[in-house]
């Protein structure tokens, strides 16, 4: 069964965060999964994009990458993840800028399309250089349940999960499973 993008894949709350966020468990060497192995769910991310990215409409309507393209986009994924991963730590990484830097000059240095709307690598570029450079960093966020790098909205900067419907509640059922196991029953 092909796989589908769920409104839950775009709760980053910026393109260029959704787009890191393509690999689920990044660190979990037996769990991981990258989304963006199979090139057809590369494509379908744009179209959803469209339709559930905190961004959307942002960069005008997203299209697929260029295939020939799709290298340097997985170069700027991860350039973006881990040089935003080492902001959420605070670790001092001027090196990991500069490579997303790179990364994005190198997207953004490729002849224009023809075609109507805006490809998916050149949107991300455009949604990592907001981050970069505007006061939404300092909302980020790890999820401590799937790993993933989220803006954090909320007035009071509460969040915790990524989706509180989601990775909240897996880990609140998790934590009662434990809990009825190990503590006696009246
Ligand atoms: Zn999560």
């Amino acid at each position: 069964m092909s796989f589908t993008w769920t409104a839950h894949r775009f709760s980053g709350g910026a393109l260029a965060l959704d787009v890191a966020n393509s690999v689920v468990l990044r660190f979990d060497a037996e769990r991981r999964i990258d989304r963006f192995d199979d090139p057809a769910a590369v494509d379908t991310f744009a179209e959803a994009a469209n339709l559930y990215g905190a961004e959307r409409n942002r960069f005008g309507t997203l299209v697929p990458t260029k295939s020939e393209r799709r290298n340097a986009f997985i170069g700027l994924r991860e350039a973006t993840d881990r040089h935003f991963r080492a902001l959420v730590r605070t670790e001092n990484r001027p090196d990991l800028l500069a490579d997303l830097l790179e990364a994005i000059a190198s997207v953004l240095r490729q002849p224009a399309g023809s075609g109507k709307g805006t490809p998916l690598d050149v949107a991300t570029a455009h949604s990592a250089l907001r981050l970069i450079a505007g006061p939404a960093r300092e909302r980020l966020k790890i999820c401590p349940n799937c790993a993933w790098l989220f803006l954090d909205r909320s007035r009071n900067r509460s969040r915790t999960w990524c989706d509180m419907a989601v990775c909240g509640n897996r880990t609140k059922a998790r934590r009662h499973y434990r809990r009825s196991r190990e503590e006696p029953k009246p």
